[in-house]
């Protein structure tokens, strides 16, 4: 029997209804917010992801699935590497949605020079060749957002204040969340820091484990995160970000921060908080539900170079994204659920196999009204039409019967209360409409 690939998971029932559910949600809110909905393509060009996220990062590196027809397999394969591949032939699935919206974004000239920010949100599949674990997938779904074009410190506020009022809207409790944010700087202070963390490494490279005296030379932010307890121990006593700001972004962060005060959203300053992905400019941050025992729940920043790698004019970014499978994960440790009731359904029920035709009528005449109807397919008795019935959750059931047809009715029964009345044929779908509004 063949399996689905480890570490992806098939979404039906309930769980597909969470997932639409989280859109609904980020349709409305992000709506009022201004932004619009954007579909990129599921593969890119690798450069695309290598311009954007980073030639040293983890999820470059080591975690994007990268895409090859079968005949360039064939290729690939008598030639022993990917040297002689053109850049348009070396493809990758997404692994995160900001660098493909950037990409899109420059292509489309959504942001000409002088023209309103673009505000665009999505949501995706994105693909990680990550080891699986609990909320740790291949294939898991993001809702995100990006905002191009707006350097004032307001968009990162806003930005924050959007996502944690999604996550209420979801069903958090806000009080059970936390919310750490840091700034980065730019490209005017982070080199010089960047140089102070690596040398701190270097000083104390006894301590330290391989990865980190790799990440000195090309990402010495990352050991901040490193998964060995005792590196970050020694990161304790490394150079911070906020100690080494120059004044521009020190004065942006002090703004973003007075917004958040003003919007009375509560946030712990976490100086050691750096992102995974190398175009995070200034404000970052990441949100984690307390207890849940899934790690970040969603996470952001300001990108303000990102534009310019995916070979744009300069133009200020910040976005963000939240994992749907986390968000189940999170919901269901803290007692809730993102899982909206099924759909309830009229169903058409005929006495005898001589109305059928009848119920087949009826059903187009109810679906026309945009009535979700359902019927009986397998020849069932009346009994077990109605257990059918109620199986899917019908409040009303039309019954076909010989003697009302044959006078130009129907009956309605409430499932419930198994009232009954009769209703003449061409009032069927009003009456129905109104009997279950
Ligand atoms: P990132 O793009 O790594 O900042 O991730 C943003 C959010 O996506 C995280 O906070 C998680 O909720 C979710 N996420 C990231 N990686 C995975 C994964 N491998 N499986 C499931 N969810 C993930």
């Amino acid at each position: 029997m063949a399996q689905k690939i480890q570490g992806t998971e098939d979404l039906f029932g309930g769980y597909m209804r969470a997932w639409q559910h989280m859109q609904d949600v980020a349709r409305e809110l992000f709506g009022a917010y201004g932004f619009d909905m954007i579909e990129t393509p599921a593969i890119e060009q690798v450069d695309t992801f290598v311009h954007g996220i980073g030639e040293s990062t983890d999820v470059v590196r080591k975690e994007m699935f990268r895409v090859v027809s079968g005949a360039l397999m064939e290729n690939l394969l008598a030639a022993g590497s990917e040297r002689g591949l053109k850049a348009k032939q070396r493809m990758a699935m997404r692994p995160e949605g900001t660098a493909g919206v950037v990409r899109s974004v420059v292509e489309n000239n959504l942001v000409p020079q002088g023209a309103a920010p673009a505000k665009l949100w999505y949501a995706e599949a994105m693909f990680r060749g990550e080891r699986p674990q609990k909320g740790r997938l291949r294939q898991f779904h993001q809702v995100g957002v990006e905002w191009l074009g707006a350097p004032d410190p307001a968009a990162d506020a806003e930005c924050i204040i959007m996502l944690m009022e999604f996550y209420k809207r979801l069903g958090f409790d806000p009080a059970r969340l936390r919310l750490s944010i840091n700034s980065m700087g730019d490209a005017a202070c982070r080199p010089a820091y960047r140089q102070m963390v690596r040398d701190f490494i270097l000083a104390h490279a006894d301590e330290m484990c391989e990865d980190c005296l790799e990440r000195a030379e090309i990402n010495p932010l990352r050991s901040f995160d490193c998964k060995n307890d005792h590196c970050r121990e020694v990161m304790a006593a490394a150079p911070l970000a906020k100690d080494n700001l120059c004044d521009d972004c020190r004065t942006h962060y002090e703004q973003v921060k007075r917004y958040l005060d003003a919007a009375g959203v509560a946030y712990v300053e976490d100086p050691t908080l750096v992102r995974g992905l190398d175009y995070y400019t200034r404000t970052v941050f990441e949100v984690e539900a307390l207890d849940a025992g899934v790690g970040a729940i969603g996470g952001g920043g300001r990108y303000d170079g990102l534009v310019e790698l995916e070979g744009g004019k300069p133009t200020p970014g910040i976005g963000f994204a939240v994992g749907f499978e986390r968000i189940a994960l999170a919901l269901a440790a803290q007692g809730g659920s993102l899982e909206t009731p099924e759909e309830g359904c009229v169903y058409v029920a005929c006495a005898s196999p001589e109305q059928r035709g009848a119920v087949f009528e009826a059903t187009l005449a109810l679906r026309q009204a945009g009535i979700r109807s359902e019927a009986d397919y397998q020849g069932r008795s009346l009994k077990s039409q109605f257990k059918q019935a109620d199986k899917c959750h019908a409040r009303l059931c039309v019954v076909l019967g010989e003697e009302e047809l044959a006078r130009g009715f129907a009956t309605l029964r409430d499932m419930e209360s198994h009232e009954q009345v009769q209703v003449p044929l061409p009032e069927l779908a009003p009456q129905v409409a109104s009997r279950i509004a």
